[in-house]
């Protein structure tokens, strides 16, 4: 056992539907603008360019049920999203073979303070201020591929306070799953625990305490999160 001179940090741990064994999280990618109509209500260009990602830290991601409003925020949207968790990796890895290093999928959802985020972009800044902040990132338990088989298609949604207010197709991402893990693989080393957020459908809006998010994707069920 090593010995650290201050108590070490442990990995966050996910759960994974039907087992009692927990996911190890080591790195959290996130894409940006993936579905066709969010980019174009967030004012950008739906053509396909080369996608772009972001991260968020693996201790942002939150199975607790509830989302804290963060602080130095007025303006926090929600962005509904399929995790994708890795349970291997590599570099340059082609297309054809990305999904065999799928564990699974989750319920996720990638929080945005717009605020913060929108100056940072006018400024030329980093995203973490708007993106990486504490519980950022809500996910239910992790789907087995096994289990479910690969998820291109279906119902993406979310509703708040039961009404609906992000509707899409996981068939309407510009990068698909194997697309991404491949392209992140040629410039990141991907590893087992890596977590991908493969991006959210138009609708993103903004949320208060109080309000209850209800997310989901055909195949994973339904999570609520509470927004505190
Ligand atoms: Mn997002």
């Amino acid at each position: 056992m090593p010995h650290y001179a201050i108590e070490a940090p442990q990995a966050p741990g996910l759960a994974i539907e039907g087992t009692d064994a927990l996911f190890p999280v080591r790195r959290v990618y996130c894409i940006g603008r993936n579905y066709a109509a969010h980019a174009i209500e967030m004012g950008h260009d739906p053509d396909r360019e080369p996608p772009f990602f972001f991260q968020k830290n693996p201790d942002n991601l939150d199975p607790s049920g509830s989302f804290p409003y963060p602080p130095h925020s007025s303006d926090v949207h929600h962005e509904v999203e399929m995790a994708v968790a890795l349970k291997s990796g590599g570099t340059n890895i082609p297309v054809d073979s990305a999904l065999d290093h799928v564990f699974g999928y989750a319920l996720s959802l990638d929080m945005t303070r717009r605020d913060l985020q929108s100056e940072a972009k006018k400024l030329g800044r980093p995203w973490e201020i708007g993106k990486a902040f504490e519980r950022s990132a809500p996910i239910g338990p992790i789907h087995r591929a096994s289990d479910t088989g690969h998820l291109d298609r279906g119902r993406i949604a979310l509703t708040l306070n039961g009404e609906v207010r992000q509707e899409g197709d996981l068939n309407q991402m510009i990068w698909k799953v194997p697309e991404m893990i491949s392209y992140l693989s040629e410039y990141f080393e991907l590893a087992p625990g890596d977590v991908i957020l493969s991006g959210t459908p138009s609708g993103v809006g903004p949320v208060q305490r109080g309000d209850v998010m209800e997310v989901s994707v055909e195949g994973l069920g339904k999570m609520a999160v509470k927004v505190v």
